[in-house]
């Protein structure tokens, strides 16, 4: 028999994650900011290579193309017929905001890092995810959770994580490291919302760089000189309650994002478009989610679950023993996937009145996180569409790899497949071929001479 436990008032969020995995349960901690700029105009890619650009594509790294034998890295097309889908995420059956816009940097070395499966990590890289961390520990606990005793636990898990969004969203307007998730045409996609506010971005921008600067200032007089990894500055805005909720039938729910750089120079546009995208694949899975149209049961059969089977003893109890503001007794009443859904939807109902189209993303230094700008964007269905086409007829294998348009060939110099990449060196070889046609249709003239 189990005891009751009472229900408490909401406090503070708590994410959880599988323990033996690197997904967290997040609790909510209490809640909690660039000059803004003209909207991102988004455009569908052009894939041709225009013979007036070849140039700058031969002078990347022209002065040391490889013999074909050390090509380490061969196309998929070329070896296996399978798509990509079939070839990298059969067996997960789905795919992540990431594997829908991975590719818009450039999708030859996206699909060379399917293939080696990892990405290599940088210093900076790491130093990104600390910053990512430290924004997210500001609204929210990490807490490990044990979900290997059923495969539903894992669901269960996930579900809790959005209440706890959600819930944090409705009681403190602000949440971070939101999970989303639903069918994108027949494709089941998920992701994690880096923040969710009902304070339109630009406003949190601004508040942010005025309090980020003064953070900065004082944190750097205490700098060590010479300090490799110096601590991690958020503005005051991040930790604190600044906006309030507003009253029902006025939230709108903003989606943000954060990147971190190396540079305190804001990207150009063209490096903007993966991050707009992103944004927009959040901004549709949410609405659903708010709408009520993600169809759970076709994901379960997707995945083959059982959405009436109770959860574990073990998970239940782990739940239970959290300040998350459950009580036990609901969890017992809501204990399957199916009844945790259901707590899920009220709480989406709940917890916003619609999902603002404005959005916008905040640069951060990877060096020690204070604010360099924010770029607004603004939520294009058209857009969105357009580009879920392009991407999914390629991860259905209906269209071949395409690498970087002649105007991005800047972005070869600094990849690490460079040497090997087969669409540079096609590209390279194309070009060496036109220069040797012309020089064949356009002789040389030769120079008379007078005697
Ligand atoms: S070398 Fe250029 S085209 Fe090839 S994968 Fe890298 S960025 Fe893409």
């Amino acid at each position: 028999m189990r005891a009751t436990m009472a229900m408490q008032r909401w406090q503070s969020s708590t994410q959880l994650y599988p323990s033996a995995s690197p997904c967290p349960l997040l609790l909510p901690r209490t809640a909690h900011a660039l000059s803004p700029r003209s909207p991102i105009a988004l455009k569908t890619q052009t894939r041709s290579i225009s013979s007036a650009q070849k140039q700058s594509l031969a002078a990347v790294g022209a002065a040391a193309t490889p013999e074909p034998s050390s090509l380490s890295l061969s196309s998929p097309s070329a070896e296996d017929t399978r798509s990509p889908y079939d070839r990298f995420r059969s067996r997960r059956k789905a795919l992540s905001v990431t594997d829908l816009v991975s590719n818009i940097w450039c999708e030859q070395q996206f699909e060379y890092t399917l293939l080696r499966g990892f990405k290599r990590k940088t210093p900076q890289m790491r130093r990104g995810t600390q910053v990512h961390k430290a924004l997210e520990e500001q609204v929210q606990t990490a807490v490990p959770v044990d979900v290997s005793s059923k495969r539903e636990d894992a669901w269960g898990l996930k579900m809790f994580n959005m209440y706890q969004g959600l819930a944090s969203l409705k009681h403190n307007g602000l949440t971070r490291e939101l999970p989303v998730f639903g069918f994108l045409g027949n494709t089941f996609v998920q992701g994690i919302v880096d923040e969710v506010s009902f304070v339109p971005p630009h406003t949190r921008a601004e508040e942010r760089r005025r309090t980020a600067a003064t953070a900065a200032t004082a944190a750097a007089a205490e700098r060590v000189a010479g300090e490799e990894d110096p601590e991690i500055v958020l503005g005051e805005e991040d930790t604190t309650d600044a906006f309030g909720v507003p009253p029902m039938g006025e939230r709108i729910a903003y989606l943000s994002d954060t990147k971190t750089r190396v540079s305190r120079s804001l990207p150009s546009s063209s490096q903007v478009r993966a991050t707009a995208i992103q944004l927009m694949l959040y901004h549709r899975l949410l609405s659903h989610m708010h709408l009520g149209t993600v169809d759970l049961g076709k994901a379960l059969d997707l995945f083959k679950l059982d959405g009436g089977v109770e959860f574990s003893d073990s998970f239940i109890a782990q739940m239970a023993g959290l300040d998350s503001g459950i009580s036990l007794e609901t969890l017992l009443e809501h204990n399957s996937i199916w009844g945790m859904w259901e707590l899920v939807r009220r709480q989406a109902e709940e917890s916003m009145d619609g999902i603002g189209a404005e959005t916008g993303v905040s640069y951060r230094s990877q060096a020690d996180g204070s604010m360099i700008g924010f770029m607004p964007l603004k939520h294009d269905d058209k857009a969105l569409d357009a580009h879920l086409v392009e991407v999914m007829k390629w991860w259905n294998g209906e269209r071949s790899t395409v690498g970087v348009d002649i105007e991005d060939a800047w972005k070869c110099g600094s990849c690490e497949f460079q040497d090997t990449c087969e669409w540079r060196l096609s590209k390279l070889q194309l070009d060496l071929q036109g220069r040797s046609a012309k020089k064949r249709k356009f002789p040389a003239r030769k120079r008379s001479v007078v005697v």
